[in-house]
């Protein structure tokens, strides 16, 4: 491997990071917070709307992290050239089914390594040092998706070579897997709920995650350490007490707010 092809393979890796960051976190951030701002104001989860200096740490952050990021998926994809690797690349080497399955089980081990990993990094000897950072947007906004410490960044990505190590992986699984987590992550920071009254209690919605849950960890910062699934938080008991209340009240005020908007255009 030539450095200049490990340069020009990790300058287009973190062109796309950029880019995705800016079209998932920046496109929620347009649509939510500048352009309908008005319009889905009664969905926000904290009435205020976060000051300037937040949204700018979170954007420095997000690009240092997409640093380490794409750092490396670089190591990975050249692990993988030489061999090194389960990443399979003739999609047939495997089943469909293999394939569906390689996703979902790729998404359950990342849900439970991040919430594990989550909840280490929030020991208080580690906690200044490493994850304080995320922490300071105790409002978050889509662009607190990758607000990380250079340190946490680390942990956040060790999921993939820890992944393809073990796991046969198509890159199109890993892709499909990437566009998920960014997808759910930006949820997880939108700071807006859209979920209907109920679904962090009914028995098919409940075990996903909502973004009030993550909202309320940045708010109250030692309860809902989970990702995409309510699960280990539920097993160990970490969810915040008064979660399921918190949702409804969001539900309760934005009904109130509706009806009052109705009721002044009568
Ligand atoms: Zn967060
Ligand atoms: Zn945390």
């Amino acid at each position: 491997m030539e450095l200049s092809d490990f340069l020009l393979r990790y300058t287009k890796g973190f062109g796309i990071d950029v880019l995705r960051y800016f079209l998932f976190a920046g496109g929620a951030f347009l649509i939510f917070y500048v352009l309908f701002k008005n319009t889905f104001s009664r969905f926000k989860i904290q009435q205020k709307f976060p000051e300037l200096l937040h949204y700018k740490r979170e954007i420095g952050y997000s690009f240092l992290s997409m640093l380490i990021f794409s750092f490396v998926g670089t190591c990975v994809y050249f692990l993988h050239k030489a061999g090194y690797t389960k990443i399979y690349t003739e999609i047939n080497a495997h089943s469909t089914t293999y394939f569906i399955f390689s996703v979902i089980a790729f998404i359950v081990a990342h849900d439970t390594y991040f919430y594990w990993s989550h909840r280490l990094i929030h020991h208080k000897s580690i906690y200044p040092y490493v994850h304080l950072i995320h922490h300071k947007s105790y409002n978050p906004s889509p662009w607190a998706t990758f607000a990380f410490h250079p340190l946490e960044a680390i942990v956040q990505v060790a999921i993939l070579p820890i992944m393809v190590f073990i796991l046969p992986l198509h890159p199109l699984a890993i892709f499909i897997w990437s566009m998920y987590q960014l997808t759910l992550n930006v949820g997880g920071h939108l700071g807006f709920e859209f979920f209907r009254s109920g679904f962090t209690q009914r028995l098919y919605s409940r075990w996903s995650n909502t973004s009030t849950h993550h909202n309320m960890h940045h708010k109250f910062v030692n309860c809902n350490y989970g990702l995409y699934f309510n699960i280990w938080d539920s097993v160990m008991g970490t969810n915040h007490p008064k979660y399921h209340e918190e949702f409804e009240n969001g539900v309760k005020r934005r009904q109130a707010l509706k009806n009052n908007t109705q009721a002044e255009g009568l």
